[in-house]
C-alpha cells in the first residue's frame, strides 16, 4: 500500500453503498462515494409517492445529510462511465478518481425485454422522477376524463394497466383502485372514478410468484375484491401511447406502467466482466469480482450464490447484508487481519402491501395476512426509514390515511405533452 491513506471508492449509494460506507465508519481510510444523484431513495415505498399517499422528500434523503457525521467519507454527486481497472481510476462525467478498493453498488433498472421503445409509453418505477411523473400521468388521466365529452376516449383515460405482478405491480394495482375507488370518488362532477378499470397483467401464471401458492392466492382475491382485474399468462407484445396488446387481444389504455423485469447497471461492462442474463456481474464467495480481488460488486448488480444455490434475490435486504459484509472485509483487509468467511445470505422474508388495510408477510414459517398483516408491514418499513422525523410523519400520514381515505399529495406540478390525453 502506498504511504498514504488507503482510498475506498463506492460507486451508488442506495441499499447497498450506504451500508458499506458505513460499515468502514471506523476504517483507517478515505471513503468516497460517488452517486449520480444527490439523494438515497428508498424504493419500496416509492410506489406510495407515484399513487399520491407521500411526498417525494418522504422517502428520499440527502447522501451527504445521510453521512454527514462520518469523517472519513466524502461523497461526490457525479455518474460513473467506466473504470480503468489497470490504472485504478474511476471515470466520471466531470473527475477522475483513483481507487484501491471499489465497490460497485450500482443497482439495476426495467428491462422492456428488448422493446426499450415502450419505455416512453410504459414507464417504470425507480427513481423519485418515475414516481412523479406516473403519479402525474395518473392524476391527469382523471382531469382529462372530466372534460372529454367522447365516451370510448373517456373510457381509455380511465383504464390504467400494470405490466408485471410482483410486489410493485401489486402494489400499484391496489393503490390505484383505492385511488379511484375512495379517494378520488367524490370529487368529479361529469365521470364518477370509481368506474375506472384498473388491470394487472402478469405473463406467468400466477400473481407475486416468489410466495407460497395459498398466498399468491390470497393476494390474487384481495385485488379482485378491491376491483382489480388479474389477468395472468397474458404476455404483453406491444405497448404505446393508446394501450396494450397482448397475446389475448387489446387494451385501450391512456396510462401504462412498467413493472416487470430489471436489468443490471452496466458496471459489468465498464470492467469487461462475466455476468448473468440479466447482466449482473457475476461474483467469487467474498463478493469480489474474479481476477480483481480488489474490486466488489453488491445489491441488485452482482449475481452473487445464495443457499441451496439460488441467486441471491434482488431486494433491499439482500444489497444491505451484502454491503456490510463488503465493508467489514475491506476494514479487515485494511488492518492486516483475516476477513470474514465467504459471504452468507439471510433471508429474512416477503411483504407485499395490497392496499390500504391488506398484506401479506412470509417470515420463515409466519405467515400474516389481512389487517394484522398490513400492521407489521407498516411497522417494518417505519423502522427502515432513515430519518427519525419521517418516521413520525409518514407513520402520521398512513394514520390519517386509514382514518379518512385521504391522499395528500395529489398535486400536478407541471403537464407534458406525452400525458394522457
Ligand atoms: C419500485 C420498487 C419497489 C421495491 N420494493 C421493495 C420492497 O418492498 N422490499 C425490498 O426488499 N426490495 C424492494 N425493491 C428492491 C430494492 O429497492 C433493491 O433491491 C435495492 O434498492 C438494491 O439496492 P442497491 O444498493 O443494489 O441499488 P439501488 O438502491 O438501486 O442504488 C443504486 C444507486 O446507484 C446509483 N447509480 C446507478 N448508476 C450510477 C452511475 N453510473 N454513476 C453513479 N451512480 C449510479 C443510483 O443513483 C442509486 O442511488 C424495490 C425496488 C423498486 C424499484
Amino acid at each position: 500500500m502506498p504511504d498514504r491513506r488507503p482510498r475506498v471508492v463506492i460507486v451508488g449509494a442506495g441499499f447497498g453503498g450506504i451500508e458499506a460506507a458505513r460499515a468502514l465508519k471506523r476504517a483507517p481510510a478515505d471513503v468516497t462515494v460517488i452517486d449520480k444523484q444527490n439523494h438515497h431513495c428508498f424504493q419500496p415505498l416509492l410506489y406510495q409517492v407515484a399513487t399520491a399517499a407521500l411526498s417525494p422528500a418522504d422517502v428520499a434523503w440527502p447522501i451527504r445529510r445521510i453521512l454527514r457525521r462520518q469523517k472519513n467519507a466524502t461523497v461526490l454527486m457525479a455518474e460513473v462511465r467506466g473504470i480503468d481497472t489497470d490504472k485504478r481510476i474511476v471515470r466520471t462525467d466531470s473527475v477522475e478518481v483513483g481507487y484501491d478498493f471499489l465497490v460497485l453498488a450500482t443497482g439495476a433498472t426495467h428491462s422492456y425485454f428488448g422493446h426499450d421503445e415502450w419505455a416512453e409509453a410504459a414507464p417504470g418505477l425507480k427513481r423519485i422522477e418515475d414516481g412523479t411523473r406516473i403519479r402525474r400521468r395518473i392524476l391527469i388521466a382523471f382531469e382529462r376524463a372530466e372534460l372529454t365529452a367522447d365516451a370510448a376516449a373517456r373510457r381509455r383515460l380511465l383504464t390504467f394497466v400494470i405490466v408485471g405482478a410482483g410486489a410493485t405491480g401489486v402494489e400499484m394495482a391496489g393503490a390505484i383502485a383505492e385511488v379511484a375507488r375512495q379517494t378520488l370518488a367524490r370529487d368529479f362532477r361529469r365521470i364518477d372514478p370509481r368506474t375506472a378499470r384498473i388491470v394487472l397483467v402478469e405473463a406467468g401464471p400466477r400473481v407475486m410468484p416468489t410466495l407460497p401458492e395459498n398466498l399468491s392466492d390470497y393476494v390474487r382475491a384481495t385485488l379482485t375484491r378491491k376491483g382489480v382485474e388479474v389477468m395472468t399468462s397474458a404476455r404483453v407484445t406491444n405497448c404505446d401511447t393508446r394501450g396494450v396488446d397482448l397475446e389475448q387481444g387489446r387494451i385501450d389504455a391512456a396510462t401504462i406502467i412498467w413493472a416487470a423485469g430489471v436489468v443490471a447497471s452496466p458496471a459489468a461492462q465498464w470492467l469487461g466482466a462475466a455476468h448473468d442474463r440479466a447482466g449482473r456481474i457475476t461474483v467469487g464467495p467474498d463478493l469480489s469480482v474474479p481476477g480483481h480481488p480488489e474490486i466488489f460488486a453488491i445489491g441488485d448488480t452482482a449475481a452473487a450464490a445464495g443457499p441451496n444455490g439460488r441467486p441471491v434475490p434482488g431486494i433491499a435486504p439482500a444489497a444491505k447484508q451484502m454491503g456490510r459484509y463488503v465493508g467489514d472485509l475491506i476494514a479487515a483487509r485494511l488492518a492486516g487481519a483475516a476477513g470474514p468467511p465467504p459471504f452468507r445470505y439471510h433471508h429474512q422474508g416477503d411483504l407485499a402491501t395490497v392496499g390500504r388495510q391488506s398484506a401479506v408477510v412470509k417470515f420463515g414459517r409466519l405467515e400474516l395476512t389481512g389487517f394484522i398483516g398490513w400492521l407489521f408491514w407498516c411497522v417494518v418499513h417505519i423502522f427502515f426509514l432513515v430519518e427519525v422525523r419521517d418516521r413520525f410523519m409518514v407513520a402520521f400520514i398512513w394514520l390519517w390515511d386509514y382514518l379518512t381515505f385521504q391522499r395528500g399529495a395529489r398535486l400536478i406540478t407541471e403537464v407534458r405533452p406525452d400525458d394522457p390525453r
